[in-house]
C-alpha cells in the first residue's frame, strides 16, 4: 500500500531504505501526475524523478520485494491512478519477462466479451 502523499521535500528523509519500489508524484495532492519505479534503490530515484516533472509538490511511495514486484505494482498504479504525465505503459525490467497483471486480466475480459479498462 502506498504511503503518503508527503511533501516532496521529505523524500530523502522518509525513503531511507535501499530497496526496489514504486512512487507517485503529484502537483495537486488529488491529481497523480506520474507513476514510476526503481528496480534497485527507490531512495535514489524519487528526488531526481520529481526534478524531471515541473511543479511536483507531493509524493507517495511503497517498497517492493524485487524488481518484478516493483514493476507489477507500478502497472497496477498506472492503470488505477491514470497519471497525467505517463505517456507510455510501464516497461518490464529488461532481465525479466514480466507481464502487466492488469493488461493480462483485461485480455481475458475482452476474450470473454466483458470489455476492459485502458
Ligand atoms: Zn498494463
Amino acid at each position: 500500500m502506498l504511503s503518503g502523499p508527503w511533501p516532496i521535500a521529505l523524500a530523502n528523509l522518509l525513503v531511507n531504505e535501499d530497496k526496489p519500489g514504486v512512487y507517485v508524484l503529484y502537483r495537486d495532492v488529488h491529481e497523480p501526475a506520474y507513476v514510476g519505479r526503481a528496480d534497485r534503490d527507490l531512495r535514489s530515484r524519487i528526488t531526481p524523478s520529481a526534478a524531471e516533472h515541473r511543479g511536483i509538490r507531493w509524493f507517495s511511495f511503497e517498497y517492493a520485494s524485487s524488481a518484478l514486484d516493483a514493476y507489477q505494482k507500478e502497472c497496477r498504479y498506472y492503470h488505477e491512478l491514470l497519471p497525467t504525465d505517463n505517456q507510455l505503459h510501464p516497461d518490464a525490467p529488461t532481465f525479466s519477462n514480466g507481464r502487466c497483471p492488469v493488461c493480462v486480466a483485461n485480455t481475458f475480459k475482452i476474450i470473454l466479451g466483458r470489455g476492459g479498462i485502458r
